[in-house]
């Protein structure tokens, strides 16, 4: 008999395992489709011994203290500032948009004073703002956003910057300084001995057990829980009764090279040449020394695993449909990106589970029953 069936190890089914197993002494089975725990952040040595991150760079970041510090019991931690450079007529530039892109690509010696004045000319006047289109020209005008954005996005999403909501190009910003770093949060860094790890660690609980290569489906009438926590694709949960929800997939191919370095930066952006957006040099993001080098190119798909919810409105009136029925059923909770269909970071994913946890746990000690899509991560 179970406490709880968590459907899902990845960030969000594993730190509520790991709450309810050790703060409130609950009995959980935690299952997974996959053959390992951890996710789409799951790392592992290939087979040179080069650690890799099977679905794509995951490069941990946050602005909350109370996150970095709960992850933190879990993993020692590895300094670790990100940085991208996008390939635009044959210049490697860095992305975010900085003063050094500006003066590169156009020949030009401006200071930060200067870069204002240039993007206030260029910039186009567009209210309110609703796409990742009106976002980006309003920033930095139309020519930056075509060499930059819109080929990048295109390729990525399958549809225009035009029809997907401001969120999605608003997640980079533009800066009129030489910082060159991809994020701007407090907390930068990534687990020293990978993310498979630290996600051991913390499902290591005698009330935690674990089965993979398990589609809950198959078991879930055959064991006795009290509660579920689901964290996979919610239309999938209800047999897809209104539609499905679209979700972008990606394809990745791993290359392993004869040689110590591979390309100038952890990831290089592609926005106008290839079929792949961009390609990832793991041991720049892990600081691992080995005389070869491992790198991943990624090819967005229409077809394949659900990796990213796609955010626009039409989408986000289906995924409230769904979550309604969330709240008919007590003792089920929805939690993580597939479950709440957000385009949310590993940190979000985290504040999610310990705010759904803290509103159970509650519940446990006396409280009233939670709705769980009510419950928001932090932005
Ligand atoms: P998941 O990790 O998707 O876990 C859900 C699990 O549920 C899966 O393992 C799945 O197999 C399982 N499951 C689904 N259905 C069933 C079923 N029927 N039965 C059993 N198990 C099931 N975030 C960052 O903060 N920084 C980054 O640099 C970053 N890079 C990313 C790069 C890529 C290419 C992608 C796709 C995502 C990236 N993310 C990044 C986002 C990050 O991966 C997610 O925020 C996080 O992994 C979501 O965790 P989750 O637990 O919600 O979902
Ligand atoms: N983007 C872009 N050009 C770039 C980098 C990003 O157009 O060089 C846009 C694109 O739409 C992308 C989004 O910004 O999907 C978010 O980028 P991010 O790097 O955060 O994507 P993720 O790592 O989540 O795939």
């Amino acid at each position: 008999m179970y406490d709880y069936l968590i459907v899902g190890a990845g960030y969000a089914g594993s730190v509520l395992a790991e709450r309810l197993a050790r703060d409130a002494g609950k009995k959980v089975l935690i299952v997974d489709l996959r053959p390992h725990i951890a996710g789409n952040a799951y790392d592992h040595p290939d087979a040179s011994g080069i650690l890799v991150h099977k679905y794509g760079p995951h490069i941990f970041h946050t602005n909350s203290k109370e996150i970095f510090e709960y992850l933190s019991q879990f993993t020692e931690w590895r300094k670790f500032e990100h940085s991208v450079l996008a390939q635009v007529e044959g210049k490697l530039l860095p992305i975010p948009i900085n003063l050094d892109t500006v003066n590169r690509l156009y020949g030009l010696d401006l200071d930060s004073a200067g870069l204002e004045k240039f993007f206030a000319s260029v910039a186009e006047k567009v209210d309110p703002i609703r796409t990742s289109e009106d976002v980006v020209v309003s920033t930095v005008g139309r020519d930056l956003y075509e060499k930059f954005f819109r080929g990048y996005t295109r390729k990525q999403w399958g549809l225009d910057p035009s029809e997907l909501s401001s969120q999605v190009t608003a997640r980079i910003p533009v800066r009129t300084n030489r910082d060159s770093r991809y994020f701007g949060d407090t907390y930068q860094f990534m687990p020293l001995h990978g993310y498979t790890r630290m996600f051991e660690n913390m499902l290591d609980h005698d009330n935690i057990t674990i089965e993979l290569g398990v589609d809950y489906r198959e078991i879930k009438d055959s064991v006795s829980y009290r509660e579920m926590i689901y964290t996979g694709p919610i239309d999938e949960y209800f047999d897809f009764r209104y539609g499905q929800l679209p979700y972008r997939s990606l394809e990745f191919r791993h290359e392993t090279h004869d040689r110590e370095v591979f390309q100038q930066a952890p990831v290089v952006n592609y926005p106008n040449d290839h079929e792949y957006t961009r390609i990832t040099e793991f041991k720049y993001l892990t600081g691992q020394k080995h005389e070869k080098t491992s790198i991943v190119y990624e090819y967005p798909r229409a077809e394949g695993d659900p990796y990213y919810p796609i955010p626009r409105p039409q989408n986000a009136e289906l995924n409230n449909k769904y979550q309604a029925l969330v709240n008919e059923t007590p003792g089920l909770y929805f939690v993580g990106r597939l479950a709440s269909y957000k385009y949310y970071n590993m940190d979000q994913v985290v504040g999610q589970a310990l705010t759904l946890y803290a509103k159970i746990s509650q519940k446990i000690r006396g409280g009233r029953t939670v709705p769980a899509s009510a419950l928001a991560a932090p932005q």
